[in-house]
């Protein structure tokens, strides 16, 4: 990739401003230039017409609004989209893009890779490699925003209209950058998405929750997909660090979750391990005192994986003994999953790649050839 041009994407107002003096222009270019790159999505200084002409040969003389390369772009007959993007040091990460009939969520990466090595999860095959940067991480939404023209931000008739921080990595290992770049996205005069239309998925840790609800005040989802802390060790070992009981007492004390915003909790179905009436029945003990939602999700397969989707009826089952209970539990339509974009399912290529070569894993039966 290119040059030695400094990208401006992902800086801060501050910073933004401490370019333009540094290049001998005043702090209020630092504003109109903010709109240029998160308004209207502009990567050409030439065509910043607002902007006095020498004003733009100097931005273009030292910096870039370059986005990460895309290595590929799959759309799922079901219309989801995945992105594999190649940052500068040639690593990658993937993002997804889920539409609905009249909006649709982002699913962006955190981290290249991941460390907390869930049982069920194909990211977590693949080990850490490093944090995204706040660039890299906005860079994802922009990159999606490009391949749906979606320019200006704000459009009435705008199709991504929500983010969750639920692809590859742990984002509150990842707090800095996270917050960092959430707070770009979530400017009013920029990319514009609002607080409330983004959702941070964590599996649970505990020590930065109360600090991801008081700083940035998004949604929160949690991995929980056990009731009990002898399962949940198995299936997401950060367990073994905060147990069950220490992860509910630090739901129940986000700031901003209340009975109109609830916490959500995730509940993959694995065929046998977690989806007996009883499991139900002790998530509605569990949750009793948080102010909860479910989302129950198929589990999503890989190649390589011991784990099976719980059964259509058993699904049912166990959302209606939830319903009955009280919670809202919908069953997550599985989407992207011949593109193997579904929840747990993302990992960079090149690391799969690698591994098919010493461990030639076939795909499992209904995951379908991609198509581009
Ligand atoms: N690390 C964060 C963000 C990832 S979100 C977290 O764990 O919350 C991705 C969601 O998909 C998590 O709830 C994860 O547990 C779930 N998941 C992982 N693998 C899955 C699979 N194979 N099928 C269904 N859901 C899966």
């Amino acid at each position: 990739m290119s040059t030695d041009l400094k990208n401006l994407i992902g800086l801060d107002r501050q910073e933004l401003a401490r370019e333009m003096d540094a290049i001998g222009e005043k702090p209020f270019r630092a504003k109109q230039l903010w709109h240029w790159i998160y308004h209207q999505g502009e990567t050409d200084f030439s065509k910043m017409t607002t902007l006095a002409k020498s004003f733009r040969s100097k931005l273009a003389e030292h910096y870039s609004l370059e986005r990460p390369q895309v290595s590929r772009e799959l759309t799922s007959t079901d219309r989801a989209r995945k992105w594999l993007l190649k940052f500068d040091d040639a690593n990658e990460a993937e993002s997804v893009f889920i539409p609905e009939d009249d909006r649709g969520a982002l699913c962006i990466s955190s981290q290249v890779g991941c460390t907390l090595t869930c049982a069920f999860c194909h990211t977590g095959t693949q080990k850490l490699v490093r944090n995204l940067t706040a660039r890299e991480i906005v860079s994802q939404l922009m990159v999606a925003r490009d391949s749906y023209s979606e320019w200006p931000s704000g459009r009435d008739d705008r199709l991504l209209t929500n983010i969750v921080m639920m692809g590859m990595g742990e984002p509150l290992f990842n707090f800095d950058n996270v917050a960092k770049a959430l707070k770009i996205v979530m400017d009013g005069d920029g990319l514009s998405i609002s607080k409330r239309r983004i959702t941070l998925s964590t599996a649970g840790v505990v020590p930065m929750m109360e600090r991801c609800g008081e700083e940035l005040g998004v949604n929160l989802a949690v991995s929980l997909h056990a009731c009990t802390d002898e399962l949940r060790d198995v299936l997401v070992p950060i367990n073994r660090k905060h147990p069950v009981r220490e992860l509910l007492a630090a739901c129940r004390a986000y700031p901003g979750a209340n009975n109109a915003r609830r916490i959500t909790f995730e509940y993959a179905m694995l065929k046998g391990v977690n989806d007996s009436d009883a499991d139900a029945h002790e998530l509605i003990r569990l949750v009793r005192d948080v102010p909860a939602k479910f989302n129950l999700i198929p589990f999503n397969p890989w190649p390589g994986t011991a784990y099976e989707c719980s059964t259509p009826k058993t699904i049912r089952r166990f959302a209606k003994i939830l319903n009955d209970g009280g919670l809202s539990a919908p069953v997550r339509l599985p989407r992207g999953r011949d593109i193997m974009a579904a929840c747990g399912q993302l990992k960079s290529d090149s690391e799969r790649a690698r591994r098919q070569s010493t461990r030639p894993d076939k795909p499992s039966g209904d995951t379908a050839p991609a198509v581009a």
